[in-house]
């Protein structure tokens, strides 16, 4: 199936809270860098290895934003299998669309305007679906759960990279005040949208700790749920099968 570049409405309201990354699309790159010192680039390598994606593999990377998984997906699926990059927003889509086409990604990449919680692909369509960084962003995360789990085949594996709750309780006062101190001033600095970021901050707090997302994993119907704490649990890999 070629899901082309399609356009798929989304609600209003829904559209506004990812309108956020309207703003900063074209420096989204750059700011996760400075911001996570690169080393969302290790969060993004560990999530890949435990993907298990191999040569004709089907992927969708949600929320994919500029497409750092889909880059390495569409290494490892060679020209057999497909890479889908989805996302709710056309600036962030765009940005990756371009850059993706400047690295010389092939036809098995494509590019699909769509909301995680309502995915516009066929039932038990994908061998492995990721969301990094994105699920926060959902509105309806239990109704994006539950399309994860029906686009998926029986046996598929979803992944999901997001910020989480350190487990020390000094770090989560450092993180604390790093987040909603310095990432909104890094952000006005280089953006100048300092809004954009504290709201970034803000739901970084309000996301589910580790063991209430796993239990939404279960609730969804994924079986084999279980995380990983990764750099103190500032971030956490959240896995899950198909039954
Ligand atoms: N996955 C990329 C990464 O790790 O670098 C991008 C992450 S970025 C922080 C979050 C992305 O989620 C944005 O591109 C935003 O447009 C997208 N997003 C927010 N709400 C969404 C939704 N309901 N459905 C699909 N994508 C959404």
């Amino acid at each position: 199936t070629h899901f082309g570049y399609t356009e798929v409405p989304v609600e209003e309201k829904v559209e506004k809270v990812a309108g956020v990354f309207h703003s900063v699309a074209a420096k989204y790159d750059i700011m996760n860098d400075l911001m996570s010192g690169g080393v969302h680039r290790l969060w993004k390598k560990y999530t890949i290895e435990c993907s298990a994606v191999r040569p004709g593999s089907k992927v969708l990377d949600i929320a994919g934003g500029t497409g750092d998984l889909t880059l390495a997906f569409s290494k490892l699926v060679g020209s057999e299998g497909q890479v889908v990059l989805a996302d709710i927003n056309s600036s962030m889509l765009n940005v990756g669309r371009d850059r993706l086409i400047d690295k010389g990604v092939g036809a098995q990449v494509q590019y699909c305007q769509a909301n995680a919680e309502c995915l516009p692909f066929p039932d038990d369509y994908f061998d492995c679906l990721t969301i990094a960084f994105g699920l926060r962003n959902v509105t309806d995360k239990d109704a994006a759960l539950r399309s994860f789990l029906r686009v998926l085949k029986p046996g598929g594996r979803v992944l999901v990279l997001e910020f989480s709750k350190p487990s020390n309780p000094l770090l989560s006062k450092v993180y604390d005040t790093y987040s909603f101190k310095a990432l909104p001033f890094m952000g006005k600095l280089i953006t100048d949208d300092a809004d954009s970021y504290r709201y970034l901050a803000e739901s970084i707090r309000m996301h589910p700790d580790q063991e209430t997302l796993r239990g939404m994993m279960d609730d969804a119907g994924f079986v084999n749920t279980k995380y990983d704490n990764l750099t103190g649990g500032i971030v956490a890999l959240h896995r899950g099968v198909k039954p």
